[in-house]
């Protein structure tokens, strides 16, 4: 049976059609560290509980890395992911530092995995929060920002990271957002960033942010500076609802939002794009515990129930998961999440056993798996309707001009006197792009800097215009400065978008 991912319909299509005796494959890897003992709790669990799915195995991690493949993914795993189109994942060891990339950030991008969705629930008192009312969903952006991994040496002194935010992945996320909370009969989105700082970046963000929050009046619309919203997470976790955010904002939030919760190791997340989805727990691979039967699986766990929602399976989920929030209340407790409310500290495969035993009940006191007949997570054969990718999407008829240049240059003369340094620029210049301005690390420093200010050996020297140019304005530029011998690195060109600057001041300018 082919399970490629059907088109994309709206949130309210009715279930799947998939039938319930054909088994789904579905790719697993049983990752490094703990990772092989969570799985294995993890896949008992859900035979046990009659899940329709074919496990397909597939290697990744940490052998895979030390047999040369520096992607860390075996030679044939893309084939098993590209029939499966969902895979469940064990915690994975990165190696550090290297030429190896992050196996997560591959898998990822390569398959456009745009949305990290991680609910972020307390279980009070069984497991100790001092947020007990804690329900949050953290819906984070997770291909682009500065997880594009574009980084340069430039000078001796500076190293630059590129962040990169497209038009089309802020209103992927965003609308991914609004349309997770409606299905979920959430009340709120709450949108962090920093766009008082990063006004392009983050600005975008925010302002696709505000723009579609306008098509879902149902659903109250927030922003807050990430600042102030990681802290309130820390502390009023209860004031959040839905939160969507940018990448790194999103990656650093949801574990402090999981860690208020109570435990990194019970929080579960997926990864989700049009045609494929991965899901896997939270936390790593803790190898400071791997091999003793004392991690917990939990987070795996959620993962699968996530998993088997997002295959149109939701009452195996939801039996899975009351079965572990009875565990849960029984007091059968793995030790990391060991409190007063333990009656047994059970190792992994016992914690396995105490969930299997009791499907089919349900929790007593913890509220049941919360609204599953609506099914948790948007299925594969109900993802969001506007989630074409950026590529595919028709450019706006925008009227883009060059209107002059950043030239980036290493100098570090004695001194280090901008002034200097412009008067060489000065006699360099066009007539008809002048220098304007020199900022060192993004703050003025000419025409009128403070002589206070720190000064590295990367100056960022820009060339503007009053009307358009061209290209060979700024080659003939570059031809004068080269006659200089100043040690130019790069260039940023300079562009108005239907008449608005798409550059920033420089910080004082
Ligand atoms: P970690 O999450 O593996 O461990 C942090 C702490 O939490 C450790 O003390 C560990 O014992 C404990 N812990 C984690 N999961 C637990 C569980 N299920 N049960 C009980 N205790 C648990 O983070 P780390 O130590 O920073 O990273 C270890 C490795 O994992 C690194 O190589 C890192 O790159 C990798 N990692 C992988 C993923 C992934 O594959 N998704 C995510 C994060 C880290």
């Amino acid at each position: 049976m082919s399970i490629t991912a059907a088109p994309a319909q709206t949130l309210s299509t009715p279930q799947t059609t998939l039938s319930q005796t054909t088994l789904i494959p579905v790719a697993i890897t049983r990752g490094d560290g703990i990772g092989p003992e969570i799985m294995e709790a993890t896949l008992r669990v859900l035979a046990a509980a009659g899940a329709p799915i074919a496990p397909l195995e597939v290697r990744m991690g940490e052998a895979v890395y030390k047999e040369g493949h520096t992607s860390g993914l075996a030679p044939d795993a893309w084939d098993v992911l590209e029939r499966t189109g969902v895979l469940l994942k064990a915690p994975i060891t990165t190696p550090q530092g290297g030429g190896y990339k992050s196996l997560n950030v591959t898998l990822r991008k390569t398959l456009g995995l745009y949305a990290n969705v991680r609910p972020c629930r307390a279980y009070a008192p069984y497991v100790a929060t001092h947020h007990p009312k804690m329900d949050v969903v953290i819906i984070r952006e997770n291909e682009e920002d500065l997880y594009a991994g574009i980084e340069h040496r430039q000078t001796r002194e500076v190293i630059q990271c590129l962040k990169l935010i497209t038009q089309g992945g802020c209103e992927r996320i965003v609308r991914y957002a609004f349309e997770y909370a409606r299905q979920q009969n959430r009340r709120k989105v709450t949108a962090l960033s920093k766009d008082n700082i990063m006004k392009l970046t983050d600005g975008l963000f925010h302002r696709t942010f505000d723009e579609i929050s306008a098509e879902y009046p149902d659903i109250k619309a927030e922003h807050q500076i990430i600042d102030i919203g990681m802290a309130r997470m820390a502390t009023q976790p209860e004031a959040y609802d839905v939160i969507v955010t940018l990448n790194l904002y999103g990656d650093i939030l949801s574990d402090v939002a999981a860690e208020v919760a109570g435990s990194v190791g019970l929080a579960g997340s997926a990864n989700i794009g049009q045609h494929f989805a991965m899901f896997e727990a939270i936390h790593g691979s803790a190898p400071d515990i791997a091999g003793q039967n004392i991690a917990n699986p939990s987070g795996l766990l959620q993962s699968a129930v996530l998993m088997l929602e997002y295959l149109g399976q939701p009452d195996i989920a939801r039996r899975i998961s009351n079965a572990w929030l009875r565990t849960l209340e029984d007091g059968l407790h793995t030790r990391d999440i060991a409190s007063d409310q333990t009656r047994q500290v059970t190792g992994t495969r016992e914690f396995a056993d105490a969930v299997i035993e009791r499907l089919g009940q349900e929790p007593q006191h913890l509220s049941a798996a919360p609204s599953r007949e609506a099914a948790a997570q948007p299925q594969r054969t109900a993802q969001p309707q506007h989630t074409t990718p950026p590529a595919e999407s028709p450019a706006a008829p925008i009227a883009k001009q060059l209107v002059g240049t950043d030239v980036f240059f290493e100098w570090s003369e004695p001194g280090r006197d901008p002034e200097a340094l412009a008067r060489v620029l000065q006699s360099a210049q066009l007539e008809r792009m002048p220098l304007r301005m020199i900022t060192n690390r993004g703050v003025k420093v000419w025409p009128q800097g403070h002589p206070h200010t720190s000064k590295s050996d990367h100056w960022r020297c820009r060339f503007l215009s009053d009307g358009p140019i061209v290209h060979a304005d700024v080659l003939e530029l570059l031809a004068s400065i080269h006659a200089t011998q100043l040690d130019f690195i790069k260039t940023e060109h300079l562009y108005t978008f239907d008449g608005v600057p798409g550059y920033t001041l420089g910080q004082g300018q």
